[in-house]
């Protein structure tokens, strides 16, 4: 699905890949008649990732424009129970919706299924009566989370929060469809920043959500029409392009990474590392009955802030930047970042790239040999 999906007919002498539709407007009497509401390039990429998450997708300009999409279809006053660790951008979204009395939220360990429902429960109900996507109250689940890699019990946790007459939206952004399908496991919702790895090469922000329910496609649509935050079509050009590599990119990518969280929780200067494939991880049983694969973000542990900035200076290979899911190794500390409070002082996110393994494990040895 991913290498086919979202090409054009099979026509004699036609091109075999989707073109870069550039016009603004379009002659009338067709589907689409003004580039604010669709585009033929922005189609491709949506059928590619629709078909791949099981629903109908809707094409943003970046994750953060498909996650306010999502939320500002939510009635007002809005009530959300949102992963305690999730993408930062997100919860600063919902500081400022909630800062203006359009919503409520609370963070919750989603690690944790009774503590996370129970919290819920305390916030569920009493929506308008007009009903609609989340009226009722809505869970936002991030899983693996960013950075500290908890696994949440989507199935668990989204029949839960339906029994509560909440929603359930998935940021499925780390896992990716190829090792986690939320809309099968009972998500209404899933968004994507195809920033990172859908696009996978750190040249294009694009973000998407998809929905199996007709009430909620047509709602997203509307919000990116009313607010304007449309992709370009090269930028949904490169994500599709992207697209068709995902599955060797990520073999290749989560088996370093596995290797790489093997060998450094065997490092003697490395106190914690953070990977669900390890077996020792809380979330490790889950994640094999969840997912198909661990994924390529690893986070791990020195002994604080200056050691993982004196580690990170050092290494030659992995790049020092923030963002996620390209082909070469990005490396970060992540509480230098504010709104990130929960996360370890000394903890070192990385994005696992497609580099040769041996060469990552050098780079990152001598990194870490500077801590004697
Ligand atoms: C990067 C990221 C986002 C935001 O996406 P942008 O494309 O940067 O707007 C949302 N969620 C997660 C998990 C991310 O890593």
């Amino acid at each position: 699905m991913a290498v086919h999906l979202g090409r054009p007919p099979g026509v004699p002498g036609a091109g075999v890949n989707p073109g870069v539709e550039l016009s603004s407007t379009f002659h009338q009497g067709g589907p689409v008649a003004y580039g604010r509401d669709g585009n033929p390039t922005w189609a491709a990429l949506e059928a590619a990732v629709g078909g791949l998450e099981g629903g109908t997708a809707v094409a943003f300009s970046s994750g953060l424009a498909a996650i306010a999409a999502v939320l500002e279809t939510l009635p007002v006053p809005g009530r959300v129970v949102v992963a305690g660790d999730a993408y930062a951008g997100t919860r600063r979204f919902l500081a400022d919706v909630a800062q203006r009395g359009r919503l409520a939220w609370r963070g919750a360990d989603v690690a944790d299924t009774s503590a996370t429902l129970e919290l819920a429960e305390s916030f569920a109900g009493g929506g308008p009566e007009w009903g609609g996507f989340g009226a009722g109250g809505l869970l936002w689940l991030e899983s693996p989370t960013n950075p500290l890699l908890a696994v949440a019990d989507i199935a668990a946790l989204a029949e839960g929060a339906h029994r509560l007459g909440m929603d359930v939206v998935v940021d499925n952004t780390f896992a990716t469809p190829l090792l986690q399908t939320p809309l099968d496991l009972g998500a209404d919702v899933v968004v994507h920043s195809a920033t990172k790895f859908l696009s996978g090469h750190s040249d294009v922000l694009m973000g998407i959500a998809v929905s199996r329910r007709p009430e909620v496609v047509d709602a997203l649509v509307d919000r990116r029409s009313l607010h304007g935050a449309v992709p370009g079509p090269l930028e949904a050009w490169l994500a599709v392009r992207g697209v068709r590599t995902l599955a060797v990119r990520l073999n290749q990518a989560q088996a370093n990474a596995g290797e790489l969280a093997r060998r450094l929780a065997g490092h003697r200067r490395v106190a914690k590392v953070r990977y669900p494939g390890l077996p020792d991880h809380p979330g490790h049983h889950l994640a094999r009955r969840q997912m198909r694969g661990f994924g390529a973000m690893v986070a791990f542990e020195v002994d604080g802030p200056e050691a993982a900035d004196a580690v990170i200076g050092r290494l030659e290979l992995a790049t020092a930047a923030t963002s996620l899911g390209g082909v070469e190794t990005l490396i970060e500390r992540r509480a230098r970042w504010p709104h990130e409070e929960a996360t370890p002082p000394g903890l070192v996110r990385m994005s696992v790239g497609i580099e040769d393994v041996d060469d990552l494990w050098a780079d990152l040895e001598a990194g870490l040999g500077i801590l004697q």
